[in-house]
Protein backbone atom coordinates (compact mmCIF):
# COMPACT_ATOMS: atom_id res chain seq x y z
CA UNK A 1 0.00 0.00 0.00
CA UNK A 2 2.84 2.30 0.76
CA UNK A 3 4.51 1.49 -2.31
CA UNK A 4 1.03 2.31 -4.31
CA UNK A 5 0.80 5.15 -2.77
CA UNK A 6 4.04 6.39 -3.27
CA UNK A 7 3.80 5.74 -6.92
CA UNK A 8 0.68 7.54 -7.04
CA UNK A 9 1.83 10.67 -5.63
CA UNK A 10 4.95 10.14 -8.15
CA UNK A 11 2.45 9.71 -11.29
CA UNK A 12 0.39 12.30 -10.26
CA UNK A 13 2.93 15.24 -9.70
CA UNK A 14 4.73 13.76 -13.06
CA UNK A 15 1.98 14.79 -14.75
CA UNK A 16 0.41 17.88 -13.05
CA UNK A 17 1.41 21.69 -14.96
CA UNK A 18 0.13 23.29 -11.84
CA UNK A 19 2.03 26.58 -10.09
CA UNK A 20 4.39 24.80 -7.83
CA UNK A 21 2.40 26.66 -4.74
CA UNK A 22 -0.71 24.76 -5.65
CA UNK A 23 0.79 21.44 -6.10
CA UNK A 24 2.29 21.98 -2.62
CA UNK A 25 -0.91 22.67 -1.08
CA UNK A 26 -2.52 19.40 -3.00
CA UNK A 27 0.55 17.39 -1.73
CA UNK A 28 -0.05 18.19 1.63
CA UNK A 29 -3.93 17.49 1.53
CA UNK A 30 -2.65 14.10 0.05
CA UNK A 31 -0.15 13.70 2.55
CA UNK A 32 -3.09 14.35 5.80
CA UNK A 33 -5.63 11.84 3.94
CA UNK A 34 -3.63 9.30 1.97
CA UNK A 35 -5.73 8.02 -0.16
CA UNK A 36 -6.98 4.44 0.76
CA UNK A 37 -8.56 3.09 -2.86
CA UNK A 38 -5.01 1.78 -5.15
CA UNK A 39 -4.40 3.07 -7.79
CA UNK A 40 -3.55 2.01 -11.66
CA UNK A 41 0.28 1.15 -11.24
CA UNK A 42 2.56 2.41 -14.01
CA UNK A 43 3.06 -0.05 -16.84
CA UNK A 44 6.52 -1.95 -15.42
CA UNK A 45 5.37 -2.22 -11.67
CA UNK A 46 3.21 -4.77 -11.51
CA UNK A 47 -0.45 -6.04 -12.19
CA UNK A 48 -2.69 -3.29 -12.80
CA UNK A 49 -5.33 -2.80 -10.40
CA UNK A 50 -9.11 -2.27 -11.37
CA UNK A 51 -10.28 -0.68 -8.04
CA UNK A 52 -11.87 2.99 -8.94
CA UNK A 53 -10.35 6.01 -7.98
CA UNK A 54 -12.01 8.00 -5.86
CA UNK A 55 -13.39 11.16 -7.08
CA UNK A 56 -11.80 13.47 -5.09
CA UNK A 57 -8.72 12.43 -6.36
CA UNK A 58 -10.10 14.20 -9.52
CA UNK A 59 -11.90 16.98 -8.55
CA UNK A 60 -8.70 17.66 -6.08
CA UNK A 61 -6.22 18.29 -8.31
CA UNK A 62 -8.40 20.30 -10.92
CA UNK A 63 -7.04 24.32 -10.90
CA UNK A 64 -9.60 25.85 -12.72
CA UNK A 65 -13.29 25.92 -13.84
CA UNK A 66 -15.31 24.61 -17.05
CA UNK A 67 -15.78 27.53 -19.20
CA UNK A 68 -19.83 26.35 -19.68
CA UNK A 69 -22.57 27.96 -17.92
CA UNK A 70 -22.52 28.07 -14.50
CA UNK A 71 -24.66 24.88 -13.18
CA UNK A 72 -24.58 22.96 -9.66
CA UNK A 73 -25.16 19.53 -10.70
CA UNK A 74 -26.00 17.18 -8.27
CA UNK A 75 -26.63 17.13 -4.60
CA UNK A 76 -24.29 19.54 -1.49
CA UNK A 77 -22.80 16.35 -0.79
CA UNK A 78 -22.49 14.32 -4.21
CA UNK A 79 -21.98 16.64 -6.71
CA UNK A 80 -19.97 19.23 -9.06
CA UNK A 81 -20.41 22.39 -10.24
CA UNK A 82 -19.39 24.40 -14.03
CA UNK A 83 -18.63 27.77 -15.11
CA UNK A 84 -17.67 28.45 -11.39
CA UNK A 85 -16.20 31.73 -10.30
CA UNK A 86 -13.89 32.79 -7.61
CA UNK A 87 -14.29 35.08 -5.07
CA UNK A 88 -11.59 37.83 -5.07
CA UNK A 89 -8.78 37.27 -2.01
CA UNK A 90 -9.73 40.82 -0.89
CA UNK A 91 -12.84 43.11 -1.07
CA UNK A 92 -13.93 45.61 1.20
CA UNK A 93 -15.61 43.48 3.61
CA UNK A 94 -14.22 40.29 3.05
CA UNK A 95 -10.69 38.43 2.95
CA UNK A 96 -10.26 34.98 1.94
CA UNK A 97 -8.40 32.79 4.45
CA UNK A 98 -6.21 29.49 3.33
CA UNK A 99 -6.51 30.74 -0.10
CA UNK A 100 -3.40 28.20 -0.78
CA UNK A 101 -6.34 25.37 -0.84
CA UNK A 102 -8.12 26.99 -4.39
CA UNK A 103 -10.93 26.70 -2.29
CA UNK A 104 -12.33 30.06 -3.09
CA UNK A 105 -14.78 28.68 -6.22
CA UNK A 106 -18.47 28.79 -6.57
CA UNK A 107 -21.71 29.51 -8.42
CA UNK A 108 -21.62 33.31 -9.17
CA UNK A 109 -25.00 33.17 -6.71
CA UNK A 110 -22.65 31.99 -3.73
CA UNK A 111 -19.97 34.75 -4.50
CA UNK A 112 -22.94 37.76 -4.79
CA UNK A 113 -24.25 36.62 -1.33
CA UNK A 114 -21.02 36.04 0.34
CA UNK A 115 -20.10 40.07 -0.74
CA UNK A 116 -23.40 41.35 0.12
CA UNK A 117 -23.57 39.62 3.27
CA UNK A 118 -19.85 41.35 3.67
CA UNK A 119 -20.57 44.22 3.04
CA UNK A 120 -23.84 44.67 5.04
CA UNK A 121 -21.83 43.14 8.16
CA UNK A 122 -19.96 46.49 7.75
CA UNK A 123 -22.31 48.65 6.71
CA UNK A 124 -25.09 47.54 8.96
CA UNK A 125 -24.02 45.66 11.81
CA UNK A 126 -21.21 47.62 13.01
CA UNK A 127 -18.70 44.89 11.70
CA UNK A 128 -15.11 45.43 9.85
CA UNK A 129 -15.85 42.63 7.59
CA UNK A 130 -15.66 39.03 7.31
CA UNK A 131 -12.78 36.26 6.87
CA UNK A 132 -13.99 33.75 4.66
CA UNK A 133 -12.55 30.71 4.71
CA UNK A 134 -13.47 27.08 2.27
CA UNK A 135 -16.13 27.76 -0.54
CA UNK A 136 -15.39 24.78 -3.28
CA UNK A 137 -13.04 23.72 -4.99
CA UNK A 138 -12.72 24.95 -9.07
CA UNK A 139 -15.24 22.38 -10.49
CA UNK A 140 -16.82 21.30 -7.11
CA UNK A 141 -16.95 17.51 -6.25
CA UNK A 142 -15.40 15.59 -2.98
CA UNK A 143 -12.22 17.36 -1.77
CA UNK A 144 -8.63 15.88 -0.53
CA UNK A 145 -9.12 16.73 3.21
CA UNK A 146 -12.41 18.34 4.92
CA UNK A 147 -16.24 18.83 4.00
CA UNK A 148 -18.46 15.97 2.93
CA UNK A 149 -20.80 18.74 1.33
CA UNK A 150 -19.42 21.99 -0.40
CA UNK A 151 -19.64 19.88 -3.82
CA UNK A 152 -21.48 22.15 -6.04
CA UNK A 153 -20.78 25.32 -4.98
CA UNK A 154 -23.40 26.70 -3.32
CA UNK A 155 -21.70 26.33 0.29
CA UNK A 156 -19.28 28.68 2.48
CA UNK A 157 -17.76 28.56 5.40
CA UNK A 158 -16.85 32.03 7.47
CA UNK A 159 -14.77 32.45 10.50
CA UNK A 160 -16.50 33.87 13.91
CA UNK A 161 -13.47 36.26 13.72
CA UNK A 162 -14.43 39.49 12.46
CA UNK A 163 -12.07 40.62 9.60
CA UNK A 164 -8.76 42.65 10.75
CA UNK A 165 -9.10 46.43 9.37
CA UNK A 166 -5.81 45.95 7.32
CA UNK A 167 -5.18 43.41 4.38
CA UNK A 168 -3.77 40.25 5.99
CA UNK A 169 -0.09 38.70 4.69
CA UNK A 170 -0.54 35.76 2.57
CA UNK A 171 1.74 34.64 5.64
CA UNK A 172 -0.87 35.67 8.09
CA UNK A 173 -3.93 34.20 5.58
CA UNK A 174 -2.04 30.32 6.03
CA UNK A 175 -1.30 30.81 10.00
CA UNK A 176 -3.74 32.63 11.58
CA UNK A 177 -5.44 30.78 13.86
CA UNK A 178 -9.91 31.67 14.13
CA UNK A 179 -11.20 32.32 17.70
CA UNK A 180 -13.15 29.69 19.47
CA UNK A 181 -16.45 30.61 20.93
CA UNK A 182 -16.67 27.01 22.45
CA UNK A 183 -14.92 23.87 23.11
CA UNK A 184 -15.23 21.57 20.36
CA UNK A 185 -16.50 19.13 23.72
CA UNK A 186 -18.93 22.01 25.47
CA UNK A 187 -22.00 22.73 25.79
CA UNK A 188 -21.65 25.78 26.74
CA UNK A 189 -20.03 28.80 24.68
CA UNK A 190 -16.88 30.58 26.27
CA UNK A 191 -18.56 33.37 28.47
CA UNK A 192 -15.38 35.34 27.85
CA UNK A 193 -15.75 35.16 23.71
CA UNK A 194 -19.60 34.89 23.65
CA UNK A 195 -21.56 38.40 23.14
CA UNK A 196 -24.09 39.61 21.18
CA UNK A 197 -22.45 40.65 17.94
CA UNK A 198 -22.81 36.99 17.11
CA UNK A 199 -26.51 37.56 17.18
CA UNK A 200 -26.06 40.20 15.07
CA UNK A 201 -24.01 38.30 12.55
CA UNK A 202 -25.77 34.80 12.55
CA UNK A 203 -29.25 36.70 12.23
CA UNK A 204 -27.83 38.84 8.80
CA UNK A 205 -26.96 35.72 7.30
CA UNK A 206 -30.18 34.14 8.48
CA UNK A 207 -32.22 37.28 6.86
CA UNK A 208 -31.24 36.41 3.21
CA UNK A 209 -34.25 34.40 1.31
CA UNK A 210 -31.11 32.82 -0.60
CA UNK A 211 -29.75 30.71 2.43
CA UNK A 212 -31.08 27.75 3.28
CA UNK A 213 -29.50 26.45 6.49
CA UNK A 214 -26.68 27.60 8.74
CA UNK A 215 -24.41 25.05 10.62
CA UNK A 216 -23.12 26.58 14.07
CA UNK A 217 -21.50 24.14 17.20
CA UNK A 218 -24.35 22.83 19.40
CA UNK A 219 -23.05 25.12 22.02
CA UNK A 220 -23.48 28.16 20.06
CA UNK A 221 -27.07 27.46 18.80
CA UNK A 222 -28.13 26.67 22.51
CA UNK A 223 -27.04 30.18 23.57
CA UNK A 224 -28.93 31.80 20.61
CA UNK A 225 -31.83 29.60 21.73
CA UNK A 226 -31.34 31.34 25.26
CA UNK A 227 -31.92 34.67 23.47
CA UNK A 228 -35.29 36.35 24.55
CA UNK A 229 -36.33 36.93 20.96
CA UNK A 230 -39.63 38.18 19.43
CA UNK A 231 -38.90 37.11 16.06
CA UNK A 232 -37.74 33.63 16.29
CA UNK A 233 -38.56 32.59 12.51
CA UNK A 234 -35.08 32.93 11.39
CA UNK A 235 -33.62 30.01 13.78
CA UNK A 236 -34.66 27.33 11.95
CA UNK A 237 -32.27 28.00 9.74
CA UNK A 238 -29.78 27.80 12.01
CA UNK A 239 -29.33 24.34 13.22
CA UNK A 240 -26.66 22.40 15.52
CA UNK A 241 -23.72 20.38 13.85
CA UNK A 242 -20.28 19.23 15.86
CA UNK A 243 -17.51 21.46 14.55
CA UNK A 244 -18.65 24.12 13.71
CA UNK A 245 -17.09 26.04 17.36
CA UNK A 246 -14.25 28.29 15.29
CA UNK A 247 -16.33 28.71 12.21
CA UNK A 248 -20.10 28.78 10.26
CA UNK A 249 -20.92 27.57 7.53
CA UNK A 250 -23.84 29.38 5.40
CA UNK A 251 -25.46 27.00 2.37
CA UNK A 252 -27.96 28.60 -0.18
CA UNK A 253 -30.84 27.09 -2.08
CA UNK A 254 -30.22 26.18 -5.05
CA UNK A 255 -30.59 28.76 -8.22
CA UNK A 256 -33.37 29.57 -9.93
CA UNK A 257 -33.15 27.44 -13.46
CA UNK A 258 -31.02 25.41 -12.48
CA UNK A 259 -32.61 21.60 -13.07
CA UNK A 260 -29.53 19.88 -12.43
CA UNK A 261 -29.85 21.20 -8.91
CA UNK A 262 -30.89 18.69 -6.22
CA UNK A 263 -32.33 20.77 -3.25
CA UNK A 264 -32.12 19.85 0.52
CA UNK A 265 -35.29 19.18 2.53
CA UNK A 266 -36.85 22.58 4.09
CA UNK A 267 -35.81 22.31 7.98
CA UNK A 268 -39.49 23.51 8.65
CA UNK A 269 -40.93 25.31 11.03
CA UNK A 270 -38.62 23.93 14.23
CA UNK A 271 -36.21 26.34 15.40
CA UNK A 272 -33.89 23.27 16.37
CA UNK A 273 -33.77 24.36 19.95
CA UNK A 274 -35.67 21.22 21.31
CA UNK A 275 -34.81 17.50 20.87
CA UNK A 276 -32.55 18.09 17.62
CA UNK A 277 -30.50 20.61 19.91
CA UNK A 278 -30.40 17.62 22.84
CA UNK A 279 -28.90 15.43 20.52
CA UNK A 280 -26.30 17.43 19.44
CA UNK A 281 -25.52 18.14 22.92
CA UNK A 282 -25.17 14.56 24.03
CA UNK A 283 -23.47 13.74 20.37
CA UNK A 284 -20.44 16.34 21.27
CA UNK A 285 -20.14 15.74 24.57
CA UNK A 286 -19.64 12.02 25.00
CA UNK A 287 -17.97 11.08 21.74
CA UNK A 288 -17.43 7.90 22.66
CA UNK A 289 -21.41 6.92 23.37
CA UNK A 290 -23.14 9.02 20.93
CA UNK A 291 -26.47 8.93 21.18
CA UNK A 292 -28.25 6.00 18.77
CA UNK A 293 -29.94 6.86 15.35
CA UNK A 294 -29.92 10.14 13.11
CA UNK A 295 -30.76 13.39 14.94
CA UNK A 296 -34.32 14.41 15.10
CA UNK A 297 -33.87 16.91 12.22
CA UNK A 298 -31.68 15.92 9.85
CA UNK A 299 -33.08 12.73 9.86
CA UNK A 300 -35.49 13.75 7.30
CA UNK A 301 -32.86 14.91 4.75
CA UNK A 302 -31.35 12.91 2.13
CA UNK A 303 -28.77 14.40 1.91
CA UNK A 304 -27.81 15.69 5.26
CA UNK A 305 -23.91 16.17 6.54
CA UNK A 306 -24.91 13.27 8.83
CA UNK A 307 -25.53 10.87 6.30
CA UNK A 308 -21.77 11.08 5.06
CA UNK A 309 -20.47 11.56 8.64
CA UNK A 310 -21.68 7.99 9.33
CA UNK A 311 -20.63 6.19 6.70
CA UNK A 312 -16.27 6.81 5.47
CA UNK A 313 -16.49 6.57 1.86
CA UNK A 314 -14.79 8.18 -0.53
CA UNK A 315 -17.16 8.62 -3.37
CA UNK A 316 -16.11 7.01 -6.98
CA UNK A 317 -17.02 8.87 -9.61
CA UNK A 318 -19.55 6.39 -10.82
CA UNK A 319 -21.34 7.11 -7.63
CA UNK A 320 -21.69 10.43 -8.74
CA UNK A 321 -24.31 12.05 -11.31
CA UNK A 322 -23.44 11.14 -14.34
CA UNK A 323 -22.73 14.86 -15.80
CA UNK A 324 -20.04 15.00 -13.44
CA UNK A 325 -17.67 12.84 -15.39
CA UNK A 326 -17.45 15.19 -18.51
CA UNK A 327 -17.13 18.05 -15.67
CA UNK A 328 -14.10 16.26 -14.90
CA UNK A 329 -12.85 15.67 -18.66
CA UNK A 330 -13.85 19.22 -20.12
CA UNK A 331 -10.90 20.88 -22.00
CA UNK A 332 -7.25 21.32 -20.29
CA UNK A 333 -7.94 23.21 -17.09
CA UNK A 334 -7.23 27.13 -17.18
CA UNK A 335 -4.27 27.41 -14.73
CA UNK A 336 -4.85 29.27 -11.54
CA UNK A 337 -3.67 33.29 -11.79
CA UNK A 338 -4.83 34.51 -8.34
CA UNK A 339 -5.71 33.17 -5.32
CA UNK A 340 -3.86 35.01 -2.96
CA UNK A 341 -2.03 38.53 -2.66
CA UNK A 342 0.93 38.36 -5.19
CA UNK A 343 2.69 41.27 -3.30
CA UNK A 344 4.30 38.24 -1.40
CA UNK A 345 5.86 35.16 -0.78
CA UNK A 346 3.28 32.14 -0.71
CA UNK A 347 4.20 30.21 2.83
CA UNK A 348 3.65 26.42 3.41
CA UNK A 349 0.13 25.63 3.21
CA UNK A 350 -1.73 24.76 5.96
CA UNK A 351 -3.37 21.25 6.91
CA UNK A 352 -7.29 21.68 7.07
CA UNK A 353 -8.76 22.00 10.38
CA UNK A 354 -8.49 18.73 12.02
CA UNK A 355 -12.13 18.71 12.68
CA UNK A 356 -12.81 19.13 9.30
CA UNK A 357 -13.13 15.72 8.06
CA UNK A 358 -16.44 14.77 8.60
CA UNK A 359 -18.21 18.43 8.62
CA UNK A 360 -21.18 19.78 5.86
ZN1 LIG B 1 -18.58 24.11 5.80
Amino acid sequence: MLMRRTLLTAAIFAALPAPALAQDALYAGLADHPIDSAWLAPPGFGPIVHEPIPARAQFGFVLGPTKSAAAPIGSYARGCLTGAVALAPSGPAWQVMRPSRNRNWGHPELVGFIQRFATDMREREGWTGLLVGDMSQPRGGPMLTGHASHQIGLDVDFWFSPMPVRTLSAQERETMEPELLAQPDGTAVLPDHWNESWLRLLRRAASYPAVARIFVHPAIKKALCAIPMTDRAWMSKVRAYFGHNDHFHVRIHCPAGTPSCVPQADPGKDDGCGPELAYWQKAVSTPAAPPRGPPPQIAKNTDGPVVAAAKPHALTLAEMPAACAAVIADGKPALLTSVAPSDAPMPPPSPAHATASAQP
